[in-house]
């Protein structure tokens, strides 16, 4: 477990612990087995509603734990850490699925749809991409016709195992976001994505036709709802990276004690030192910006940039990391019997969903230059 505990709070630090000890005792024992059967672990998420962590920022009206942002993503670092298809479960489910339920909401929304998210008795997901919108989410074709949508999503995570979704689409010109029930009329997930890495994550796309839906938020407000909770949900995805760069460091330090080769451990050879250096100062780097990021929006301040920045710096850090995790590993590292390869495998993706690295540099330099940026 990672040791910094900088400025935490005690109850931050009980929830912190708490995810630690799950994802050491339960998820990282099993993560190996998931990723090789593809199989989405419904009983852990289960166990996760049950111990209070799929709802961790959700206010306790609403039957959540009541907790911070930060405390949040402290969840989902550690369990990123035992498994980073779960970290993703979680985070879209509570940060994409859920947070924008209760931010753009009617009260008869929130206090009929949050409560079986925030307990874990379901789960969210949050359908913008198509095949033609991805980075360009305005090109979006899915329309509503007065409430009722068509068209197809596609890589949705938790699309096949989720029951409430955030769902996009042009409304009739502008995007308005609306949401949609497991089994309302004409809508079904229609394909699982065969992946590189994340295998006990659902990913999927999903079909409607003249599928019933209520609009969420005001109409054609689809893609400013859209873009403020991937500001939130990028602070997430860079506790997802450093989580599993963390697990790639603590893999390869224990290696380096134990592997030996001419006649003492690599770890007594300074090449291997050196990496392994600057492997923890890139991930606690990761990791200040990401608490630096979650702490301003729970103080309700700007963190558009802040999140971009995390979230562009962490993602390369669990890249480079878990390359040079395998390294450390030699062969064992390429092999599937260690989980450095799943590692590296998972880390690829933080660099492209919630926004891609070149969008994250995109929405920094237009904060840096303003109009100048636009031109
Ligand atoms: C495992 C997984 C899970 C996902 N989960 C979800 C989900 O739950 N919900 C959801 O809605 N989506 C989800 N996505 C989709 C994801 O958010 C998109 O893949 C991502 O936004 C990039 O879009 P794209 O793949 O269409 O790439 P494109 O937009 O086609 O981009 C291709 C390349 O061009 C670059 N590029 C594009 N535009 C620019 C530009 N203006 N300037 C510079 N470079 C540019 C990109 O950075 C990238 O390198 C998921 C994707 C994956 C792989």
């Amino acid at each position: 477990m990672a040791m910094n505990t900088h400025g935490l709070t005690d109850d931050q630090k009980d929830i912190r612990a708490l995810a630690a000890r799950f994802a050491d005792e339960v998820v990282a024992p099993q993560a190996m087995q998931w990723d090789r059967e593809h199989r989405f672990p419904k009983e852990v998420v289960q166990q996760l509603g049950e111990l209070g962590l799929m709802g961790v920022c959700i206010p306790q009206a609403l039957g959540g734990a009541g907790a911070d942002y930060l405390t949040y993503v402290l969840v989902i670092e550690e369990l990123s850490r035992g498994d980073a298809g779960l970290g993703v479960t979680l985070a879209v489910h509570t940060g994409a699925g859920t947070l924008p339920v209760i931010a753009r909401g009617t009260r008869q929304q929130i206090e009929r749809i949050v409560p079986p998210l925030a307990q874990g008795h379901e789960l969210a997901a949050f359908a913008l991409t198509e095949s033609n919108a991805g980075s360009d989410a305005s090109a979006l074709a899915t329309r509503s016709d007065n409430g009722n949508l068509t068209g197809t999503k596609q890589w949705v995570t938790n699309g096949s195992v989720a029951h409430s979704f955030i769902v996009f689409a042009k409304d009739p010109d502008r995007p308005s976001a609306f949401v949609v029930r497991r089994g309302a009329h004409g809508f079904k997930p229609v394909r699982e994505t065969d992946k590189l890495g994340l295998n006990s994550s659902s990913t999927a796309d999903l079909q409607f036709d003249e599928t019933p839906a209520e609009r969420l938020g005001l109409p054609g407000a689809g893609l400013r709802i859209a873009l403020a909770t991937l500001d939130g949900g990028r602070i997430g995805i860079a506790a997802q990276a450093t989580g599993i760069a963390q697990a790639a460091l603590d893999l390869a330090v224990k290696h380096a004690k134990e592997r030996r080769t001419f006649g003492k451990p690599i770890g007594a050879h300074q090449a291997i030192q050196q990496k392994l250096a600057d492997m923890q100062t890139e991930i606690e780097a990761a990791r200040a910006l990401t608490w630096r990021a979650a702490r301003l929006k729970d103080a309700d301040r700007p963190h558009t940039v802040e999140g971009a920045q995390a979230k562009l710096f962490a993602s390369a850090v669990a890249r480079r990391v878990t390359g040079e995790a395998i390294q450390v590993l030699g062969g064992y590292g390429y092999t599937r019997e260690l989980p450095a390869e799943r590692y590296y495998r998972d880390a690829k993706v933080t660099e492209i969903y919630e926004g891609t690295s070149e969008i994250q540099r995109l929405v920094i330099a237009r904060a840096l230059l303003g109009e100048a940026a636009r031109e």
